[in-house]
């Protein structure tokens, strides 16, 4: 069985070629319909921010694996559910840690009347929009803060 730790590490790795390989894939839309200065769209830092992302908690547990992860801001926290698939596993939620209670007192005496977690101090695919956080299968969540 695939480690937790080997499973994020490929996955961090290959999303970030991954991510590269859609940046070329999307240089000749680019150069017809935007001046090089403009970086609307341009997914400028989406490689930066992958490489940023450090795995920080794992934990285990019969019915379902948890992963919290650490990456540069403005996307600091990051909880995935894995599921075992075979001998590797499978993401099958991530949720964001939500800021408002991150930086409030609710952090430390719970998560109690948040209007944009409902107190559970994680944001995911629940209260993400239907076709999920972004466009392009980014991780970038929807701005709504
Ligand atoms: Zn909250």
């Amino acid at each position: 069985m695939q480690s937790i730790e080997e499973f994020m590490s490929e996955f961090f790795l290959a999303r970030t070629v991954q991510i590269k390989k859609d940046i070329e894939d999307r240089s000749a839309f680019r150069q017809r319909f935007f001046a090089n200065d403009c970086d609307w769209d341009s997914r400028q830092g989406e490689v930066e921010l992958s490489e940023s992302e450090v795995v920080t908690t794992i934990s285990i547990s019969d019915k379902e694996s948890q992963v919290i992860t650490h990456a540069a801001a403005p996307f600091f926290e990051l909880r995935y559910h894995l599921q075992a698939s075979g001998q590797s596993w499978l993401i099958r939620d991530v949720e964001y840690r939500c800021p408002k209670c991150y930086y409030s007192d609710a952090r430390r005496t719970g998560t109690m009347g948040c209007n944009i977690c409902s107190g559970k101090g994680w944001i995911g695919s629940e209260e993400a929009p239907p076709n999920g956080p972004a466009p392009g299968g980014s991780f970038i969540p929807p701005n709504r803060f």
